[in-house]
């Protein structure tokens, strides 16, 4: 894991999770005593150390997939802070996750963990984090702003400008309306869990929704030639992604086309 300290106290931490081929960066953040997101649980052991190290208030999670929650049933039972989650994922959060072969050997399972209700902002010494809800990637997906310093902590809203696979329940249609809203916060700097700090993030997250909102069009200007989904995807994705293949079609460009 390497870590590195930036801006006015915060932590960035980044690490390799998984092995090869199933291996993905995934980042954490400490702000100002903030644990935002707590990695996956094949990367616990770092994190242990890390959070071993520093002062930590709360951890905030965007939201409850194995790669942001990895920590958290550890801290719950050790550093004995609050562990916050959108409410509608307490109950999944609290058993062991079940996941296929391929996102146990990337992330690994987690373990059940008793969340706590996110609230409306956390604050700190310096700052407050205003949760935004931001469904999409996730229904119950959150982001965190912090507007005096011009900070937006995005989870998975981003991850890169263009996305070729998605998982079954993500919906396009709800991330380009949580994006066009979240471009009204005043922001600049974007933390993302898996691609790490952007400083011109809102330029980038703008050039996701251009890129979601264009495939969203074609999509449907296909769907009004009469041309099913199958075809559709052959069109728009003609080359092979190895996440496709390893995952038997879970985390696959079809599912974005169905979620249009
Ligand atoms: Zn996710």
């Amino acid at each position: 894991m390497q870590t590195e300290r930036i801006e006015d106290n915060i932590i960035y931490a980044r690490a390799k999770s998984g092995t090869y081929p199933f291996k993905l960066d995934v980042c954490l953040y400490i702000a100002d005593g903030v644990l935002i997101d707590a990695g996956s649980a094949n990367i616990l052991k770092e994190t242990r150390t890390l959070l071993g190290n520093e002062k930590i208030i709360c951890a905030a999670l965007t939201h409850v997939h194995e790669d942001h929650t990895g920590a958290a049933a550890w801290i719950k039972k050790n550093i004995k802070v609050p562990v916050y989650l959108h409410r509608n994922s307490i109950a999944e959060a609290s058993v062991k996750s079940d996941i296929p072969l391929y996102r146990r050997l990337t992330w690994g399972n987690r373990e059940g963990f008793e969340a706590d209700a996110m609230p409306l902002f956390i604050e700190t010494e310096k700052h407050r984090f205003d949760v935004i809800d931001a469904p999409g990637h996730h229904r119950d997906h959150v982001v965190f702003h912090e507007k005096n310093s011009g900070w937006l902590f995005t989870g998975d809203l981003f991850v890169s400008r263009r996305q070729a696979v998605a998982f079954k329940d993500e919906n396009i249609n709800d991330a380009i309306t949580s994006i066009t809203k979240i471009l009204r916060l005043d922001f600049e700097t974007l933390f993302c869990g898996h691609s790490g700090i952007h400083h011109d993030g809102r330029k980038k997250l703008k050039a996701k929704l251009d890129f979601f909102t264009e495939f969203r069009e074609q999509v449907c200007m296909f769907r009004k030639k009469g041309f099913p989904d199958e075809e559709i995807n052959k069109k728009l994705f003609p080359g092979k992604n190895l996440w496709e293949f390893v995952s038997r079609g879970e985390w696959s460009s079809i599912n974005m086309i169905r979620t249009v």
